[in-house]
């Protein structure tokens, strides 16, 4: 038995999401908006074939999306973030290793026994996804990291694979590599490629077989270890584990600009319980954290400004973390700045597990349990009820200056008042 690397991916994910969720746009043109309904961040295939360009404003295709018939969304990531987490939970029962690498991608291993291929394993995984979750997924594998995303940019491309592909069981992989952009190659960031490109490197073949001493003496251990996963030996290892997760971070652009501490305090505190409630999912603590705003980069009177305070023992309580922000946000506040946007980042990550306590200044056993308590009976009820069922009095803010989302699809699958009723006659 060998081990194989999988990278799994859904495939347009948020399009994906709003088709699932909603089935009469399924097999229709779907994009999907960035935050206030700024630009395209994703489209369904059927969008893509009709020529809607990534990244574009929404305003500039306003006419043309209408002409087309496209159904246009507002990002709803409470959907997305779900989906996610019942996609992870999935992948995780039917791999033997799994690394959560963003939202709809995922790296995972599997025995495979001798000369076999995994493609009828790929499908039924495939298959089985579809059936529990709804969304379409892709699965490339291959011996190493580098090589499963190769994979997986080919389930893509040639259609007779029908999203899997699985190069580790092809003796010559050279005609395949070949198919590679350099810039595809995971791991080669632009300074990189630009780098290569100068010197007649443009696909993964060339990469494969260009001088290793070239790349580690421009790009080291890192460069190298590129080119090896290229060959077929493993170097970046699946990491199982969320805890490496550097931070956390949560911030949001304004639908229009603030310019009261007031205000500015309101948004902080409601970042600040989303990042916390972040930390207890994953059984983490913080003990630093940083607040930031800014005004629109393109004004004259541009100003940015943040704070950090450090937290002396490490928590995941939201109102010591509201009580420091809280501080910070008086900072970083100046006024006559029309403020859009904002965010928190909560550093020096570690696992709930193991923690030191001083001896002296801590809060009290019977305190701290308090505060444990009242966090979980918070948590527990916007689980059952969505998101906001709960907060604290302090983040609670007007309806009109939340991020604007006027095309919300409206339809949660984390909120039991969205939940479909069925009539049964
Ligand atoms: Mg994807």
């Amino acid at each position: 038995m060998s081990k194989v690397i999988l990278q799994i991916d859904g495939n347009n994910f948020y399009a994906s999401c709003e088709q699932m969720i909603d089935p009469s746009i399924k097999g229709k043109g779907v994009i999907v908006l960035s935050n206030n309904d700024g630009c395209i961040i994703a489209r369904s295939s059927e969008a893509r074939k009709m020529g809607i360009p990534m990244g574009q404003p929404y305003f500039k295709l306003k006419d043309k999306l209408a002409q087309l018939n496209i159904n246009v969304r507002s990002s709803n990531y409470e959907l997305y973030g779900d989906i996610s987490n019942r996609l992870m939970h999935l992948l995780r029962k039917n791999c033997e290793e799994l690394e959560i690498y963003s939202i709809d991608e995922a790296f995972g291993s599997i025995s495979r026994p001798p000369q076999k291929s995994l493609y009828q394993w790929g499908k039924d995984l495939r298959a089985l996804v579809y059936q529990n979750i709804g969304i379409p997924i892709s699965i490339g594998m291959g011996e190493t990291k580098v090589l499963s995303k190769i994979s997986n940019h080919l389930a893509k491309k040639i259609q007779k694979y029908s999203g899997i592909f699985d190069i580790g069981i092809i003796q010559n992989k050279d005609p395949y590599l070949k198919q590679i952009h350099i810039n595809q190659v995971w791991g080669i960031g632009k300074r990189m490629s630009i780098w290569l490109k100068n010197r007649g490197i443009t696909n993964a073949l060339e990469l494969k077989n260009m001088s290793s001493n070239q790349i580690k003496e421009k790009y080291g251990v890192v460069g190298l270890r590129i080119q090896y996963e290229l060959k077929g030996t493993l170097c970046i290892p699946i990491k199982e584990t969320q805890l490496d997760r550097k931070e956390i971070s949560v911030s949001r652009s304004f639908s229009y600009p603030i310019d009261s501490l007031e205000e500015l305090n309101k948004v902080i505190i409601k970042y600040v319980l989303m990042a916390s409630n972040k930390l207890r999912k994953n059984n983490l603590l913080c003990s630093s954290i940083t607040v930031f705003t800014n005004t629109n980069i393109y004004s004259n009177d541009f100003f940015k400004s943040e704070a950090t305070e450090k937290i002396n023992i490490p928590t995941s309580n939201s109102k010591i973390m509201i009580e420091k922000s809280l501080l910070l946000t008086n900072k970083i506040f100046k006024p006559y700045k029309k403020l859009i946007k904002a965010g928190v980042i909560l550093h020096n990550i570690q696992s709930n597990k193991y923690i030191q306590k001083p001896l002296f200044n801590g809060l009290g056993i019977q305190k701290e349990l308090h505060l444990e308590r009242l966090d979980n009976v918070i948590d527990n009820i916007n689980t059952r009820n969505g998101i906001n069922t709960i907060g604290w009095g302090s983040s609670v803010i007007e309806e009109e200056w939340k991020t604007s989302k006027r095309k919300l699809s409206n339809i949660m699958t984390t909120n039991i008042e969205n939940i479909a009723t069925i009539y049964a006659i």
